[in-house]
């Protein structure tokens, strides 16, 4: 087979590239940590650390249970920015509560509404050093017909640097807090008036919400985010607040497998692997964590997942690499792997981003690979373009706000895929 000139350029650079990752560290160091604001959010707290705020402002104790659950209401039922809005808590106390903390989430720079309904929010975060710059984050709505899924993010950059992807060539900045992270879903809500208006009743199992869904599949690793990921998707799940179900919540990992057993006994949602390829050789380049927790003891955490059954399957995502991981043999190897795990596989088409070496695989061999996988059980969706004119894709969430040419743009406009 002839090779075509930009594959013949794509193998040195590879080389050299693979060289340069060879040798650079599996898992970056945060450049900074978050610095707690004077006047804090009590969004994201848990009903302990709530209790304990209303402690340090002289609550009685006999008041503290009440409280919380008041506020607990007015702040995920509800959804409600201003203490002054919670009429059931009295004067005295709204403004007590006003002068120690607010009920702030990360401050919108900008929103944007593709022609498909798919929706991008530019949050910005404060630095944890003097003199630099605010941060920003985004997150990314896709409404479907029987769902709205919002992805979310765990970092600021990324602790890992997976070859595919444009968030692993940006430094580990910071992780977020429970607060930001919970702080994403607010602002989603808050934007589709998404909350329940007061004077309806709260809504119950089965009501039906415009965020049904949460993927931890934005920026970062949250396995390298644990405590922060937990607290919040704890929040997220509860039934007296936000209340999306944690079989609606999917959190997606390259495979840091302590967590994974963690994820299934501490937070008991659905999971997610970025598995992308089906030896470890290949799968040491693309997510260079594999030389850490190769993919036998990766595929032994996911047969040990807590919850897994045929009815909560693991998603293994695959995304296709023309030459590199898309072969028939892949896909037969894959199925191999598998043998045993409820498992869905979602293949993704590739997406280029100025300075990947990598190709998006041919339809016709992404047809092949799929239809594979499907004949030997298993689910295999591939995941179809949403939010293209706004750049919502998976691992190029903050690519808009990075200094790119308008060329380097709307190539990648042209190619955003979502899930
Ligand atoms: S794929 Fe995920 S874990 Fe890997 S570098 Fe990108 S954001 Fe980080």
């Amino acid at each position: 087979m002839t090779r075509t000139s930009t594959e013949a350029n794509a193998l040195p650079r590879r080389a050299s590239e693979n060289l340069a990752r060879a040798n650079a560290p599996l898992e970056k160091v945060a450049l900074e940590s978050y610095v707690a604001l004077a006047q804090p959010s009590l969004i994201g707290l848990s009903r302990a650390e709530l209790t304990d705020k209303l402690a340090g402002i002289g609550v009685p104790p006999a008041q503290r249970k009440m409280r919380v659950q008041q506020l607990w209401h007015w702040m995920y039922v509800r959804g409600v920015q201003d203490f002054d809005a919670m009429t059931t808590i009295s004067k005295e106390m709204r403004a007590e509560l006003a002068s120690h903390f607010t009920v702030a989430r990360p401050e919108v720079v900008a929103e944007q509404i593709s022609n498909d309904g798919t929706r991008k929010w530019l949050l910005r975060l404060p630095s944890g050093l003097a003199g630099e710059k605010a941060h920003e984050v985004e997150c990314v709505y896709i409404p479907e017909t029987d769902r709205g899924t919002l992805c979310v993010s765990s970092q600021v950059g990324c602790t890992l640097n997976c070859s595919f992807c444009h968030t692993g060539t940006q430094r580990l900045v910071r992780n977020l807090t429970a607060s930001e992270i919970v702080g994403q879903i607010m602002v989603a809500r808050d934007r589709l008036g998404d909350w329940v208006s007061s004077g309806a009743a709260p809504q119950g199992e089965g009501t039906r919400r415009l965020v049904s869904n949460i993927v931890m599949m934005g920026m970062g690793e949250p396995l390298y985010n644990f405590d922060a990921v937990r607290d919040a998707l704890l929040i997220v799940a509860d039934g007296d607040g936000i209340g999306i179900s944690k079989r609606r919540i999917t959190l997606s990992t390259s495979g840091v497998v302590p967590n994974i057993a963690r994820t299934g006994a501490e937070i008991g949602v659905s999971l997610a692997i970025s598995l992308h390829a089906v030896r470890d050789e290949l799968r040491d380049e693309l997510v260079p964590l594999n030389r850490k927790y190769p993919i036998a003891e990766l595929l032994q955490a996911c047969r040990d997942y807590p919850g897994a059954s045929n009815a909560r399957r693991i998603t293994f995502e695959y995304v296709m690499l023309k030459g590199v991981n898309d072969s028939l043999d892949d896909a037969k190897l894959l199925v191999k792997l598998l043998k045993g795990i409820p498992a869905k596989i979602n293949l993704i088409p590739f997406n280029p981003w100025p300075g990947s070496v990598y190709e998006c695989s041919d339809w016709e061999q992404i047809e092949k690979f799929s239809e594979y996988v499907f004949n030997a059980g298993y689910s295999s969706p591939v995941r179809t373009p949403r939010g293209r004119d706004i750049l919502a894709a998976c691992g190029q969430l903050k690519s808009e706000t990075e200094k790119l040419s308008a060329r380097e743009r709307q190539a990648l406009r042209a190619m955003a895929m979502t899930d």
